[in-house]
């Protein structure tokens, strides 16, 4: 059996048009001879009555908190009620399917409601429904724990419901169908010319997605790259191919360049909703050094840290910003806290042997009087850390000066 699994997000499934495209694409595979496997968003964004943050909104108006056991219970519905709607779709075709919720897809998580991670996939129920002739149908962003808690994977989880589904059932490849035409040069809602990425290699991919770039969730690439199973990210009304994301051997069987090794920068990617900590030491050693035992204590990642001798900054996710305020003045630090920001950051290859690169981001930046809070970089990326309002000028000059239009 020839297994492809195709993931259709939230804006890909809103209307019945749309869901009628989705299931052409779900028929042209099994035309392929593939026994296609479909995983499905929660219907639409903010407003649409079955959207997650609707979801989200009904359940806080009620109450400002809602237990996170609970509110997977709800945000599970999402998916799941989208699932149901695209398999009358099918039915409407005349293609039998068969509906299951993650944790019936065998899809077992660890028991961290809002943000579970994916332990392990017993695809034995998705692949005797494939046996029969059925197209299964998968509500994405979901599992259960062992003892059949419902869990969700995080925003976006669903990219990572069908890869986990890819890997375990050793499926061809990952189709990830989105409103935009696949991996491209930068957020085409706020770069407009911005370019389609044709090839990424995993690692590429990667980067990309791990400064931010949404359009493919975090973990789900993490598990691509891992199990080296193929992905092609893509738009419904696209005749293109998307974005193929796979090893270099087979980019270069596809004839499609290795872009890493062309540009020394190849994408901009952002990540809002940030805050920037800043404290001066006045205390001995042991004490400044405390402070990052007791922000791992309270479960705060921090990001983007630059400590010297007197003093030190980094950044934390913007809604834990008072709470590392509290945490720390309980300790007698006094710190200083910038939000919002935003990290935007540069991603390429070779950064840190081209002394240019920094010189002309902070240029442009700077002609643009955009204030550079604080910077960090690796061997493949440069990112600079923002106030949010400057963010979308920030990636929109950098997306030019580096003449990312012409790249591809
Ligand atoms: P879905 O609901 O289909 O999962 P998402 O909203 O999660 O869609 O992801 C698609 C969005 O990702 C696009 O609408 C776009 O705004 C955003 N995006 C961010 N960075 C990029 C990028 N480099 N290339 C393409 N899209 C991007
Ligand atoms: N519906 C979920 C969200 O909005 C999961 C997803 O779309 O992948 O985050
Ligand atoms: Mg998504």
């Amino acid at each position: 059996m020839r297994v492809v699994v195709q993931k259709f997000g939230g804006t890909s499934v809103n209307t019945r048009e749309l869901r009628r495209k989705a299931a052409g694409k779900v028929l042209e595979a099994r035309e392929e001879g593939l026994s296609p496997v479909v995983v499905v968003s929660a219907m639409g964004r903010t407003g649409a009555p079955y959207a997650t943050d609707t979801l989200i909104r009904l359940a806080l108006e009620e109450h400002e908190d809602c237990e996170p056991r609970n509110l997977d219970i709800l945000l599970s519905c999402g998916e799941t009620i989208s699932a149901v709607v695209m398999a009358q779709t099918l039915a409407s075709l005349g293609v039998p399917s068969a509906v299951l919720t993650g944790g019936q897809a065998g899809i077992i998580t660890d028991a961290h409601f809002g943000d579970a991670t994916i332990e392990r996939v017993s695809p034995e129920r998705v692949r005797s429904f494939l046996e029969e002739g059925r197209v299964v149908v998968v509500a994405g962003f979901q599992g259960a724990t062992e003892k059949g808690e419902i869990t969700t994977l995080g925003r976006g989880g669903s990219d990572t419901s069908a890869v986990a589904l890819g890997v375990a059932l050793e499926a061809e490849y990952v189709d990830i169908f989105t409103d935009v035409v696949g991996v491209m040069t930068a957020d085409p809602r706020i770069v407009p010319e911005a370019q389609i990425l044709k090839g990424l290699t995993y690692t590429e991919a990667v980067e990309i997605v791990q400064h931010g770039a949404k359009v493919i969730h975090n973990k789900a690439m993490d598990v691509a790259r891992e199990y080296r199973i193929p992905l092609r990210v893509r738009n419904l009304d696209d005749t293109g191919k998307g974005t193929l994301i796979c090893d270099l051997k087979t980019l270069a069987k596809e004839g499609l360049r290795i872009i890493s090794q062309e540009s020394p920068v190849y994408s901009i990617a952002y990540r809002p909703g940030l805050a920037q900590v800043r404290l001066d030491f006045t205390e001995a050693e042991e004490k400044r050094l405390n402070i990052f035992s007791v922000l791992a204590r309270r479960g705060i990642s921090i990001d983007l840290i630059s400590l010297f001798p007197e003093s030190v900054a980094f950044t934390v996710e913007e809604n834990k910003g008072e709470l590392v305020r509290q945490t720390l003045e309980k300790e007698g630090f006094s710190i200083r806290l910038n939000a919002p920001c935003a990290k935007v950051s540069l991603v390429g290859s070779g950064m840190a042997d081209r002394p240019g690169v920094m010189a002309e981001l902070v240029e442009a930046l700077t002609g643009e009087k955009v204030e550079i809070l604080q910077t960090g970089d690796s061997h493949v990326t440069i990112s600079c850390l923002l106030w949010a309002k400057h963010m979308e000028r920030a990636i929109q000059v950098l997306h030019r000066v580096f003449q990312l239009e012409n790249l591809c």
